[in-house]
């Protein structure tokens, strides 16, 4: 397996995480991660990185490698999306986070992103995990389709394992019966794993809805349980979206949203 300890990118890594360690594992604050499903093209990325940086979003997400359930479907931009995320990075100030599926986009990412994240698809695959861990990146970990919250901090604990303690663990809905949403927001796991772990924890709306009317309610709702941040689709056109659409907020929305939770994050005692 391919060492990612090499010396130019040990000097990157610890930039990259005194950025995201402001940003994600940042005390008080509730951290709000907005984007795009999949970066589509650099005026997209743009217009929704400076929208979002304005709202009060503490970084940037947005897919360049994208596990689609159909071998049809638009998989991404590849290096192109991760070379509009960092553009957009120079330009906002905002840190970013990128999905890695392999350990040959994970290369790749390695030189443009702040932040990997391991998808649902992929919460399983150790030998991603331990590569992600000893890549020294902070590590986004979603939590897998049908994984029981002790899978999911073992998963965790791979990355750990590898001496990378920079792990923020995300949920973002579970399979059920219920079929009238995506996804069933298991959001009791949040304030569990809180309790089990000193990870932080956030929440994803957008995948556990597929709903955007949805996703405002149960983002007020994550705040109120104490999640320590969101990450949230955000699409300058969401019906123009090449990638889930239908759960993708508008810039409006999202400012409008953002305004609410000072006001939730407040009455927990945290800071939005
Ligand atoms: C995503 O965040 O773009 C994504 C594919 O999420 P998940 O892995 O949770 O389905
Ligand atoms: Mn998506």
């Amino acid at each position: 397996m391919k060492s990612y300890r090499l010396v130019s990118r040990e000097a990157k890594t610890e930039k990259t995480l005194v950025r995201v360690r402001d940003a994600v594992f940042g005390g008080d604050r509730v951290v709000v991660i907005a984007g795009p499903c999949a970066v589509e093209s650099r005026e997209q990325l743009l217009a929704v990185a400076v929208r979002v940086c304005r709202a009060g979003a503490c970084m940037l997400r947005g897919g360049a490698f994208k596990p689609r359930s159909s071998p049809y479907s638009f998989q991404g931009l590849g290096r192109e999306g991760l070379k509009l995320l960092a553009e957009a990075s120079a330009a906002t100030g905002l840190a970013t986070v990128t999905e890695v599926i392999d350990e040959a986009s994970l290369e790749l990412a390695l030189e443009y992103v702040d932040m990997l994240q391991i998808g649902a698809r992929n919460m399983q695959n150790f030998s991603l995990l331990r590569a992600v861990g000893r890549s020294g990146k902070p590590v986004l970990l979603k939590r897998g389709l049908s994984a029981t919250v002790e899978e999911w901090l073992m998963a965790a604990e791979y990355i750990v394992a590898e001496g990378n303690e920079h792990v923020v663990l995300c949920e973002r809905g579970i399979r059920t019966f219920e079929k009238a949403t995506r996804n069933t927001l298991d959001l009791s796991a949040v304030p569990l794993v809180q309790e089990l772990s000193h990870l932080p924890v956030i929440v994803d709306p957008s995948h556990a809805t597929g709903d955007r009317r949805l996703v405002v309610p149960m983002s007020r709702a994550a705040v109120a349980a104490g999640a320590d941040g969101l990450i949230l689709e955000v699409h300058p056109e969401p019906e123009n979206a090449l990638c889930d659409g239908s759960q993708s907020l508008s810039p409006d929305s999202f400012d409008r949203l953002m305004a609410e939770l000072q006001l939730i994050a407040a009455a927990v005692g945290r800071v939005a």
